[in-house]
């Protein structure tokens, strides 16, 4: 059983991000959509990142605002570094720091591995993980600045990574997406190695299947639904809020102690479940 009107809306602690700045890339749709929404739930400002449906952005900054906090969209494709550098600075200049960033962005170009093109796997590597490393750097610089705020956060700044179960899980018909992945997976980790005694926390969230534009074909018919939920020991596709509610309690004080993790938020997809009934 899966329906996003079943997920629970009013979980988020209302003042938990109060006077942070989010920066959430890929922020229009799916995950990134519901992320943004979730943190401005929480108190927190929040940029909307998108690169092509601007409308759509413009929507969800309008429902953020709704909340009683300030929002923008803002274009930017996060695999070009001027347009990386370019939304970081609009985003200190009008909103004054980044606190948080939610590296989400991301998307797949499918192909059986000898018909995969060049194209295909530099695009996934460059929006889904180069795109991260741009972000990330970016933001690290200003959370550098500006140092510990204590009024604000325990830590300088808060990256939360969107990996995938796919960092851990092979996925045949997909070498790019899952490469990306696990690319992300050990770029968050060195971060986290690397600017923890700065009081920067990095982590990433890694969803299992979520009911999304990216995924569409793997749940909307009822033969797919089936096939999926034999992956998943939960017996439900996630909700974009099941991802939204991890990335906020990771970028709050909450998990303040919380460095170098990935949580697998994916019903217990990566419990082997083939062995569920014997192996
Ligand atoms: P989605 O609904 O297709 O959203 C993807 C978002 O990424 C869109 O907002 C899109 O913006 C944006 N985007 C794509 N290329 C971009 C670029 N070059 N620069 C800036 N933004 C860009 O997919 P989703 O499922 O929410 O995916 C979000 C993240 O979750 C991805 O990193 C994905 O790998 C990860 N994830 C998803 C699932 C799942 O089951 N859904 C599972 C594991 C991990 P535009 O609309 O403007 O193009």
């Amino acid at each position: 059983m899966s329906s996003t009107a079943e997920a629970p809306q009013d979980v988020i602690p209302a003042r938990l991000l109060q006077g942070q700045k989010a920066l959430v890339t890929g922020a229009n749709s799916g995950i990134g959509k519901a992320t943004a929404l979730g943190l401005g739930r929480a108190g927190a400002d929040v940029v909307v990142n998108y690169v092509a449906h601007r409308e759509a952005a413009e929507e969800v900054a309008e429902q953020i605002a709704s909340f009683g906090v300030r929002s923008a969209a803002y274009e930017a494709d996060v695999s070009k570094e001027e347009q990386v550098v370019a939304m970081t600075d609009r985003m200190v200049e009008e909103f004054g720091t980044i606190d948080i960033l939610v590296a989400n962005a991301g998307l797949q170009r499918d192909a059986r591995f000898t018909e995969m093109t060049l194209a295909q796997w530099q695009k996934v590597l460059d929006v889904n993980l180069t795109g991260q490393f741009l972000c990330a750097r970016e933001a690290t610089k200003e959370f550098r600045r500006r140092g510990v705020v204590p009024k604000v956060s325990r830590s300088a700044g808060k990256i939360v990574c969107m990996s995938s179960v796919h960092q851990l899980i092979p996925w045949s018909g997909h070498v790019n997406y899952a490469s990306s992945k696990g690319g992300v997976h050990m770029m968050m980790q060195t971060l986290a190695q690397e600017l923890a005694p700065e009081k920067i926390r990095v982590n990433a969230v890694a969803p299992g299947a979520i009911k999304t534009p990216i995924n569409h074909d793997a749940w909307a018919t009822p033969e797919a639904r089936e096939d999926l939920l034999r992956l998943i020991p939960y017996d439900r596709i996630g909700d974009p809020e099941d991802i939204a509610h991890a990335v906020v309690a990771l970028a709050s004080d909450l998990m303040d102690y919380v460095v170098g993790t990935t949580l697998y938020v994916d019903g217990g997809m990566t419990l082997f479940p083939g062995f569920a009934t014997g192996g």
